[in-house]
């Protein structure tokens, strides 16, 4: 670690204050913590205020929290501690936020059997959160006979009544971002990335590529005012896309439209016909590991409901799961953007069964990899949820004082073997 008080390696010859300029590691791995923390409250407040929300609480806290990563303003672990655990309540504020901003611009989500591949004609992909920009391209392309696919990010959008209801909303198109690569060259007509987690592009498709919003890429058009004229001009003078169905996907599973069901679940448990509930989800990446997802939903027995979120759910939703009484087993709640509704429909389990999150049998498997993750794992020690499983692998910035205190505190644990893993869980 580079010590900017000393301007040498930390520790090195010469350094005689470890632990009090800033070179504790611990403090440094808290305020790391922290600053990533920020990043994802910034990307949920950010999306609710391009729909008209803001918070006095939560600017608050983030000029507050970014003064305390300055150089040697606070040597206090517990007090960082408590700073990083505030960012995971000012988290929640901010999830909570963005999906009243969302529900009340495009209405509540329900569930929706979305048609994967693309239909015969011309086609724009967008991907990306920005519901915004999804709803502007399809009040623009209407009656103009191009299709409009959503990627990776952007599935929920099928379940919002506003957006449906645009009948050439047609489909999803691929699968998590790490995938953009191959998928983007495959697909030949426009694509519109609207926010994160965009790759850099192939120059094969980079001249019908679009970026938004805080989204952008040297060397691709950049469009600021969401007149999406230029994407609409492009997927005319493209050839049309081929008839290419690829089977469905669920999406559109609001907590609004879980707690419908919340009669049906609390009896299937009573009755002992649903014996365990997991959460699979997260952040999606290219590391070699994450395979241990789509086998641990594979592994579930039949008799145990899988809720998922973010793009981690693309590792386990192609498959039938089938449901439980009329319950599906895999219960796809949305995007990072919509973890908001994972949580709900925890604290409602928890407040039917009169119990608290961690006497339920409910365990989470988190995958994690950008910001927004690590700002959703603080809001969940915030709620004081325990025994979190998190991969692929323990972030390289959680320091191993860090750790040992989130084991003592929360027993949160690393992935490991699926196996073991499961009947661990079930026990
Ligand atoms: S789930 Fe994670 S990887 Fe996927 S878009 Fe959201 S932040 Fe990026």
């Amino acid at each position: 670690m580079f010590c900017y008080q000393c301007e040498q390696t930390a520790g090195g010859t010469g350094c005689t204050k470890i632990g009090i300029c800033g070179k504790n590691e611990d403090i440094q791995s808290l305020q790391d913590i922290l600053i990533f923390g920020l990043k994802g409250i910034a990307a949920y407040a950010y999306h609710a205020r391009e729909l008209g929300e803001g918070d006095e609480q939560i600017d608050a806290f983030m000029e507050e929290a970014m003064f305390a990563t300055l150089t040697n303003v606070d040597f206090d672990l517990d007090r960082y501690l408590a700073l990083v655990l505030k960012a995971g309540e000012m988290n929640l504020r901010a999830m909570e936020m963005l999906d009243k901003a969302h529900t009340s611009r495009f209405g509540i989500p329900t569930p929706a059997t979305v048609q994967r591949g693309t239909k015969a004609g011309p086609g724009i992909l967008v991907t990306g959160h920005d519901l915004l920009d999804l709803y502007e391209l399809l009040k623009q392309t209407e009656g103009k006979g191009i299709n409009v696919y959503t990627h990776g990010e952007m599935l929920p959008a099928h379940g919002y009544p506003e957006l449906r209801k645009f009948e050439h909303l047609a489909g999803n198109y691929g699968t998590a971002w790490q995938n953009q690569r191959k998928e983007f060259d495959e697909f030949s007509g426009p694509i519109l990335v609207t926010t994160n987690c965009v790759m850099n592009p192939k120059d094969s498709y980079k001249d019908r590529m679009f970026t938004r919003g805080v989204a952008g890429v040297a060397g691709v058009k950049h469009i600021t005012d969401r007149d999406f004229s230029a994407v609409i001009e492009k997927a005319l003078s493209l050839p049309p896309l081929a008839d290419n169905p690829q089977g469905t996907l669920s999406t559109g599973f609001h907590y609004s439209a879980v707690l419908g069901l919340a009669d049906k679940v609390i009896e299937a448990v009573k009755a002992g016909k649903i014996r365990h509930f997991f959460f699979i989800g997260g952040c999606d990446g290219a590391k070699p590991g994450r395979n241990y997802y789509t086998e641990l939903a594979e592994k579930v027995p039949d008799d145990c409901v899988i809720l998922t979120a973010a793009c981690g759910k693309y590792r386990i939703n192609a498959n039938d799961y089938g449901d439980i009484e009329g319950i599906p087993r895999l219960i796809d709640t949305g995007q990072c953007n919509d973890c908001y509704s994972a949580i709900k429909i925890a604290a409602a389990l928890a407040e039917a069964f009169d119990c608290t999150v961690n006497d339920l049998p409910l365990s989470l498997v988190v995958s994690w990899y950008e910001q927004k993750a690590v700002a959703i794992l603080l809001t969940l020690l915030h709620l004081g949820i325990k025994n979190i499983k998190l991969g692929p692998s323990l972030p390289a910035f959680v320091s191993p004082n860090v750790l040992n205190v989130l084991v003592e505190k929360f027993n949160i644990s690393p992935i490991g073997n699926v196996d073991e893993d499961l009947a661990e869980m079930l026990k």
